[in-house]
């Protein structure tokens, strides 16, 4: 071993990023024998008490070594990050108050398991949670025959040679080419196959998909559209600071339809003209293969689309084209912001306002926020998209630190749908019997259904009742484990589960609790919806999409075949107000547009109007003109009468003004302080005593401390939560009193779990 005197004050050292809950990087001596080979981005094998682990080496230097430092032990080959993506983690790590081995395991692929597992705990590598495997699927994949000679002279061969010369030239060089592939490129390549196949020139076989689900998606073939006036003013700008290099932010604000996708194309493509790499991220929802396909047919396989449906090594592989520079453009959701680039250029976040660029577990990072942050850290740009500005990049733009760029209208002409508002106080039902489905939904629903066009129903709740209450007792059921009721799904037979944990259990026939009353079941989920709405409308075709029917692929499925007109009434949760583009959808009905506006949070009106804009733009995105029906208790909520206007400027200012009187974010930062164990005691007096050391520290600096108090769901998986909220417009004086309570974590029990959540989005 290094004997790590013997260096003096003048010893090599590297700084790691370790896998424990450190705030910062770990100090080691690189031996004489390493030198050369501990740089930056690297990873190595080090000692962290008795294990030996992975790390990351965030920074070089020369320097007296602490006491008792010990030696890198062994640098490993492959992966190695970017210099201009470590100094991003670096920063991220120390704004977020985040243990930066922690947030260096954002930015590594998925390795070779075996290598690292002989080592150290696989964890630092382990995929995104969440990822899960894609049954693999076959396709269809077209070969050339070895020697097939090609029949000269007979009659009809002239029109094969044509274009299906240029297709088997193009199979006899680039090898095997799946189908779907093919198509996208040449016209009536089907066809065109199939007359080579009879001449015996081609095979076509039935081969595993690579395990992408936006592998063999066709792109359409479209030219560039020239652009609108309002796009080549964007353009204009957006080109003037990526020539520059000047760090600047833009809000690009339009609504669905308006033309911000083909500015992000022209923009990509002027970034790579000057040499320049691109991201652009999405909420995981719009990462749709129509996307891709755009992308695709623009760039080729110049994209690197970063999904949750890749294996570790299709990860890994795309990894390193973006390291190597092999591709330069990435796309994906939150976490294609670590795309390994040395510092990207320009950063696009698409649908800037969505709440799923918030990672709410583990580091609680906002990608939005830091696509700002990285884009700026190499004078970059970034362009925040949007048809609704969340409040706070609209303030950015208003405080002079981002430059607003506006496409009026949609592309290609076509109105925004006309909002009705159904006020359910009083609007009594329709034939259905359920006051939900109102006389005014039920014969819009009729209309639409004779036309033969598509209807959207959202609901924001799943499963079939939201609750289930005994006659009896009034007792409601709920979680054994969790605060919340227990929702009714219509699974085998009837089953209660829990939207918190796993926790299911058989529906009773009576009530646990008193043993004799009956259960009725209350309120209204997707699933009862999509049954009512059967019974009702006994000949329409009703398709429901929610997180029970619909993960990854299958949400894909339901969509083409509500494109392919085999629905006529899609019911859903969330997951049918966003980014698709369905052209005979008529009519979108919103169930209850009370359900968001209810829950405890500053953004609830924010959220409840995004939401009513978002889910209104899926009415009449083709040729024909769209209705939208909104119904609520709450007619007059100003998310509602704004939502109903398409006003989002009149949203946004009556927003700010409320904002600014109740001093919440933009005009305040905040910092939520969750605390939970599984000893209600043991939480609340943790903290109370993070809430003790954040108090003093606060005095005099400007910061507010509120709580702790109960969370607004007290108990999840039988831990109790507590919170603790810290605000303060002093960005500085907020930093220091979070510090103190990071520092105060230090000494609760480890049966404790505390995180710091910086700038949070929801309290629950
Ligand atoms: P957004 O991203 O704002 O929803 P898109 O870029 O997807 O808008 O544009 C909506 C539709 O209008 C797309 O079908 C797109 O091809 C078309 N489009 C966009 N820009 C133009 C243009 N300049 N001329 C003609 N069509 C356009
Ligand atoms: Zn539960």
């Amino acid at each position: 071993m290094t004997a790590p005197v013997a260096h003096g004050d003048d010893a090599r050292l590297a700084d790691v990023a370790v896998p424990a809950p450190l705030p910062r990087a770990l100090t080691y001596v690189v031996p004489d024998a390493l030198a050369g080979d501990v740089t930056a981005g690297r990873r190595v094998v080090c000692t962290l008490g008795s294990r030996r682990v992975v790390g990351v080496v965030m920074d070089v230097r020369r320097g007296e070594p602490p006491t008792r430092a010990k030696p890198v032990l062994e640098v490993l080959d492959g992966a190695s990050l970017p210099d201009g993506l470590v100094s991003f983690l670096a920063r991220l790590s120390s704004y977020y108050l985040a243990p930066i081995g922690e947030v260096v395991k954002l930015a590594l692929p998925p390795l070779d398991r075996e290598t690292v597992r002989a080592v150290t705990e696989p964890t630092l590598f382990s995929m995104e949670r969440g990822e899960r495997g894609v049954a693999p699927r076959k396709v269809q994949w077209v070969e050339a025959v070895e020697d097939g000679a090609v029949p000269e002279g007979a009659d009809g061969v002239g029109k094969l040679r044509a274009n299906a010369l240029k297709l088997l030239t193009e199979i006899r060089t680039r090898g095997p080419l799946p189908l779907a592939r093919l198509e996208e490129t040449h016209g009536g390549a089907r066809a065109t196959v199939k007359r080579l196949e009879g001449s015996g020139l081609v095979r076509v076989a039935e081969r595993e998909a690579p395990r992408d689900p936006f592998f063999a998606e066709p792109a359409p073939r479209e030219e560039a559209p020239e652009p609108t006036g309002a796009q080549r003013d964007a353009l204009a700008a957006i080109d003037e600071a990526l020539s520059a290099s000047a760090a600047t932010t833009f809000l690009l604000h339009g609504v669905t339809g308006s033309g911000k996708t083909e500015v992000y194309l022209r923009a990509i493509a002027r970034a790579r003209e000057l040499g320049k790499s691109s991201v652009m991220l999405v909420p995981e929802i719009a990462l749709t293969p129509q996307l891709v396909a755009r992308f695709r047919a623009r760039f080729g396989d110049e994209v690197a689309v970063l999904h949750s449906g890749l294996t570790p090594r299709e990860r890994y592989e795309m990894w390193q084209k973006l390291r190597t520079g092999a591709v330069d453009v990435a796309i994906g959701a939150r976490s294609a912001l670590f795309a390994p680039l040395e510092s990207p250029g320009l950063i696009i976040v698409d649908e800037e306002h969505d709440p799923s660029f918030k990672q709410e577990e583990g580091v609680r990072y906002h990608a939005r926020d830091m696509a700002i942050f990285r884009a700026h850290m190499g004078a970059g740009v970034c362009i925040l998209g949007t048809a609704t500005p969340s409040l706070e990049s609209e303030q950015l733009v208003r405080s002079g630190k981002a430059t607003r760029l506006s496409l009026p209208g949609r592309a290609r002409e076509q109105e925004l749908p006309p909002v009705e508002i159904v006020d359910l106080r009083r609007i009594g039902p329709g034939p259905s019997g359920d006051k939900r489905i109102s006389l005014f939904l039920h014969r819009a629903l009729e209309q639409t259904l004779a036309a033969g066009e598509q209807s959207i129903l959202f609901l924001n709740r799943r499963g079939f009742a939201p609750s289930v209450r005994c006659e009896g007792c009034g007792e409601i059921r709920s979680c054994p484990q969790c605060s919340v009721a227990l929702t009714h799904h219509k699974v085998r037979g009837g089953r209660l589960r829990c939207h918190y944990c796993e926790h299911e259990e058989p529906l009773p026939e009576r009530c646990p609790k008193c043993h004799r009353g009956e259960l009725t079941l209350e309120g209204l989920g997707t699933e009862k919806l999509e049954e009512t709405l059967a019974a009702t409308f006994p000949t329409a075709r009703i398709a429901r999409l929610d997180r029970d029917v619909a993960s990854g692929k299958n949400v894909e499925r339901v969509l083409s075949r509500v494109r392919a007109r085999e629905v006529d009434i899609l019911v859903g949760t969330q997951m049918v107000t966003k980014g698709h583009d369905l052209p005979f959808v008529t009519l979108v009905g919103v169930v209850n547009a009370d359900a968001a506006l209810s829950i405890p949070d500053f953004r609830a009106a924010e959220r409840t109007f995004h939401l009513l804009v978002q889910v209104a733009g899926r009415a009449g995105r083709g040729d024909r003109k769209g209705r939208v029906l909104v119904q609520t208790y709450d007619p007059e909520h100003h998310a509602v009468r704004f939502a109903a206007k398409h006003d989002v400027e009149g949203f946004l200012e009556r927003e700010l003004v409320d904002r600014r009187e109740l001093g919440y974010p933009p005009f305040s930062r905040l910092v939520l302080v969750r605390v939970d164990a599984l000893d209600e005691g043991l939480a609340r007096v943790a903290a109370t005593q993070l809430a003790d050391a954040a108090r003093s520290r606060a005095v005099g600096s400007g910061v507010e401390v509120r709580g702790p108090a109960a969370a607004p769901i007290a108990k999840v998986r039988n831990r109790f939560r507590y919170r603790v909220l810290l605000r303060s417009a002093s960005r500085e004086g907020l930093r220091s009193v979070s510090l103190a309570v990071h520092a105060a974590m230090g000494a609760l029990p480890s049966t404790v779990r505390v995180s710091l959540d910086v700038d949070p989005v929801g309290a629950l």
